[in-house]
């Protein structure tokens, strides 16, 4: 599980919390489990196959939530354990092998298998990482079988991506020597749409940096190589294990803000040029027009927005950005600002951009959120599925988080689109009253 942060402990609501006493709960929640980052992961490693070794409700999950896409050659299934692998762990290995076998054999554009564990692969006890180790010696060199666990028990559903990626990133080559060329000087962490790292790429090439790389990469075997002279930036903010292997192998993390909004988006890029030592002037000169652009572009979901309320229920883990980004430069109202973690670390320089009276909240005890949301009847709720339907017959207006992990929303020419998509429903629904 990954590292909670210590915090001090909750007080009994939310009225005097500031950012540095954060209401703290340790109730029910309501989160999607980590299976989800499957839809997006199996989008970026586009030749990396995701097998969950679960049960008919784990795949039932992974098809809901691809949608009705259809695939010719799907690259992520699931291993249903059935009755009979309960009742003893060497059946259970001995079918994953039959799979896997199978699916190798039908399938050979596949270069990277991940084993992606599940609740019910955990209560069996069903070791994926022995499973992997064996596998690989078969499949080896034709194919990387790596596992992680995408279980729903303490997780919450943008933590796939991060055992995903953590998984991945052991298998990063280090180099130790911290004179050596080999390893990149670069390395911007996280999912990224493709049409996101496409802009920040020729960004990075224009202010000069030449040596950078984005992980995970697009193909597998692209693995870029860490080293000590390696400094990487976190394009998301719920990457704890991905971040503690990359500094196991040597590299320094760019404390910066996220890329959300063009504030974020600004910040960060700036947090990786004076790293490098990129002169003020070429940034000004690279960065202006985008920034300018980007800026007039959020003026019409500006008006939309100024004024407005909005309470975050905690799920994706891009809640603070967010809300930084939606009061700042849209002018929204914080009426709560619920995260499943915090990362203090991590989070430092996004805290220090919100309003000292915000009220935070990490973790989760449903029902006293639900009752601090009706006492503060805000005009927008970000939450998850399951909650949105039961605030909407409430009469509250509400945005899906997981829609934000799904969509581009990072970088300047994504600004004005992030910001539509708090600005449409509160137009649809004013539009409803009329
Ligand atoms: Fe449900 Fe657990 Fe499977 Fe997720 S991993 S779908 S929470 S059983």
């Amino acid at each position: 599980m990954n590292r909670i942060i210590p915090l001090q402990s909750a007080p009994a609501g939310c009225d005097s919390v500031t950012p540095l006493n954060i209401l703290k709960e340790r109730g029910q929640r309501e989160v999607f489990c980590g299976l989800t980052g499957i839809i997006w992961l199996h989008r970026k490693i586009q030749d990396a196959f995701f097998l969950v070794v679960g049960s008919r409700t784990c795949a039932h999950l992974v098809q809901s939530a691809a949608g009705v896409m259809i695939f010719a050659e799907p690259r992520f299934a699931t291993a249903i354990i059935d009755d009979h692998d309960l009742a003893g762990l060497a059946d259970a290995n001995e079918e994953l092998d039959r799979v896997v076998n199978q699916l190798l054999t039908r399938r050979p554009d596949i270069k990277m298998l991940f084993l992606v564990g599940s609740c019910p692969s955990e209560v069996i006890k069903l070791d994926l990482s022995r499973a992997a180790e064996r596998l690989s010696k078969t499949y080896t060199p034709r194919v990387r079988i790596l596992n992680y666990s995408g279980s729903g028990i303490e997780t919450t559903f943008t933590q796939g991506e991060d055992a995903c990626l953590a998984a991945l990133a052991k298998e990063i080559p280090q180099v130790n020597e911290p004179t050596t060329q080999a390893a990149v000087d670069l390395l911007i962490v996280g999912c990224l749409a493709d049409v996101v790292e496409d802009q920040f790429s020729r960004m990075f090439t224009e202010l000069g940096l030449s040596s950078y790389a984005f992980f995970p990469p697009r193909r597998s075997g692209n693995l870029p190589k860490v080293g000590p002279n390696t400094h990487y930036l976190l394009a998301q903010p719920f990457l704890t294990d991905t971040a503690r292997v990359l500094e196991e192998l040597g590299a320094i993390r760019i404390p910066a803000p996220f890329p959300l909004g063009v504030e974020g988006t600004e910040a960060w890029l700036a947090a990786a040029a004076n790293t490098f030592a990129v002169q003020p002037e070429r940034f000004e000169k690279v960065v202006a027009p985008k920034r300018e652009r980007a800026k007039m572009a959020l003026e019409r979901q500006r008006k939309i927005l100024d004024g407005r309320s909005i309470f975050f229920f905690p799920d994706s883990q891009l809640e603070i950005p967010l809300a930084r980004f939606l009061h700042r430069e849209l002018g929204m109202q914080l009426t709560e600002v619920g995260m499943p973690y915090i990362h203090r670390q991590h989070l430092a320089e996004e805290i220090a951009l919100l309003p000292k009276d915000v009220c935070l909240s990490e973790g989760q005890d449903v029902e006293k959120q639900l009752d601090r949301c009706r006492s503060a009847n805000p005009d927008m709720v970000v939450c998850g599925l399951g909650l949105a339907n039961p605030l909407e017959a409430e009469g509250m207006t509400t945005k899906w988080s997981i829609e934000l992990v799904f969509t581009p929303i990072q970088g300047f020419e994504q600004a004005a689109d992030l910001a539509e998509l708090f600005a449409r429903p509160l137009v649809r629904k004013t539009k409803l009253a009329a």
